[in-house]
């Protein structure tokens, strides 16, 4: 039983990228849509305590902001017209994989040079402007609220402490990797999902600096991928506010240091020079932050026999992928797509089930992507399949003949920017020219 005041109502918990998105998608459906955030939104485009990893460098995968041009028309103009460099992800990016230098061409790929924190303003922006959407921040979700097998709402407190319900026909938690959601069902004595973790223990450390002119040559940025027998990272892009942003990360008990010098010296040991350079002549403009991601989490809420009615989980609550290979941003735009088309085809009837269903055929692949990466590496636990071997052998030779033939960089590049499927890269066609003779 629902009281009128719920029905029609949405409520958001999390005014992050995939809550503000999740509204965007809930706002076609839903007479009206309330996202409620713990923070503060701050009036500048800075970093807030409820989202640590904004600080970090974020990539924007091509696939992503194709998908936020589609929610937000014109979405990839208004981030030029903001002062965001773009450019060829392959032609005007460079990029080591196993520690050989992709061979440059143009791709028709679009990468971006854009902050985490200009991403979500732009995205907030845009979903305060929807006339039947309210960001309300100040104020926590603690609880929801059920009566027989759905949710009615949620339990706020606000900045004063006053606690207070929110009627809700729908409930969509977008907390984060701090959701509480588990712990919610099992309160209302509902099973809770089994989850998959690949433990990679990634340690991230970024830094601003000045823009100058003499480096990167006009690339937009560089990018050094970590393997097995190597695993660091290092990424340099520039970003709007004429900065360099400059990331480098160590998995498996590597950590990357703070200080100037080790910083140059964890830099220097990799295959790309871009990184050390920036840190060795730039200025920086901030301190360097260190954040550490342990392992990357897969909720099986499509597996539960019994489902809250009315209650959704997305994003990082959802699914939390390895930061390395840049997606999760990208699934989230997904995850809106997602709901805004099962919405439109079927209503908001049984939408719990149908979207943990088709969420769980979304994710497989982004999934299956980043942790086949973390499994190349030996001392990462996990399933490994029979033909893994055979397939890593193969994609070990593909990563090297890229540093001769464009063409195999550019389908590498259209499967990490999720234009296209991993299974892409086994083609007739791609097997051939990765097997072609290479000069020593
Ligand atoms: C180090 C690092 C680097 C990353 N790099 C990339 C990258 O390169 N590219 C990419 O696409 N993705 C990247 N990601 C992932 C990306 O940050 C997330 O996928 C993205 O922010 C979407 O997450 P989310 O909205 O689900 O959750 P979050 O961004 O974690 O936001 C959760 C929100 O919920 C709020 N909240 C939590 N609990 C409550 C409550 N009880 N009541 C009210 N509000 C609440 C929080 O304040 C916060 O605003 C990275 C992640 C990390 C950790």
């Amino acid at each position: 039983m629902q009281s009128d005041s719920s029905v029609g109502h949405a409520v958001v918990i999390g005014g992050s990228v995939a809550g503000l998105l999740a509204a965007r998608a809930l706002s076609s459906s839903y007479t009206h849509v309330t996202v409620l955030e713990r923070d503060t939104f701050p009036a500048q485009t800075v970093s807030r305590r409820g989202v640590p990893q904004g600080r970090q460098v974020h990539a924007l995968l091509t696939r992503g902001a194709v998908g936020l041009d589609g929610l937000f028309p014109g979405f990839i103009d208004a981030m030029t017209a903001a002062g965001v460099p773009s450019g060829d992800a392959q032609a005007d990016f460079t990029w080591f994989l196993d520690g050989h230098r992709m061979a440059a061409a143009a791709s028709g790929l679009r990468g971006f040079g854009v902050s985490r924190p200009r991403i979500e303003e732009m995205i907030r922006d845009r979903v305060r402007a929807l006339p039947n959407v309210s960001l309300v921040d100040g104020t926590q979700v603690d609880g929801l609220v059920r009566v027989g097998d759905r949710v009615v709402g949620v339990r706020v407190r606000g900045r004063s402490g006053a606690e207070d319900t929110v009627p809700a026909e729908l409930v969509v938690d977008a907390a984060g990797r701090g959701s509480r959601a588990q712990p919610w069902l099992r309160e209302f004595g509902y099973p809770v999902p089994e989850q998959t973790a690949v433990r990679t223990n990634v340690v991230y450390v970024t830094r601003h600096y000045q823009q100058e002119p003499g480096l990167l040559d006009g690339r937009l940025g560089a990018t050094v991928v970590p393997f097995p027998g190597q695993p660091r990272a290092a990424v340099v892009v520039r970003q709007e506010a004429d900065r360099f942003a400059v990331l480098l990360a160590g998995l498996l008990g590597e950590e990357p240091p703070t200080d100037d010098a080790g910083m140059i010296e964890f830099a220097s040991a990799l295959a790309g020079q871009d990184a050390a350079e920036v840190l060795r002549s730039a200025t920086p403009v901030d301190e360097p932050v260190k954040m550490r991601y342990p392992e990357s989490t897969l909720n099986h809420f499509d597996k539960l026999d019994r489902h809250l009615g009315g209650f959704l989980v997305v994003g990082d609550a959802l699914c939390s992928f390895n930061p390395i290979y840049g997606q999760g941003m990208t699934v989230a735009v997904m995850e809106a797509e997602l709901l805004q088309f099962l919405l439109a085809e079927h209503g908001r009837q049984d939408l719990a089930p149908r979207f943990f269903a088709a969420a769980a055929t979304l994710l497989a692949e982004p999934w299956s992507l980043a942790t086949g990466g973390d499994l190349r590496f030996p001392e990462v636990e996990g399933e490994r399949g029979p033909q893994d071997e055979e397939v890593n052998g193969y994609l070990d030779q593909f990563r090297a003949s890229a540093a001769i033939d464009p063409v195999l960089g550019t389908a590498f590049l259209k499967v990490a920017n999720m234009m296209a499927p991993v299974t892409s890269l086994l083609s007739p066609e791609l097997m051939e020219r990765t097997q072609r003779p290479r000069a020593q």
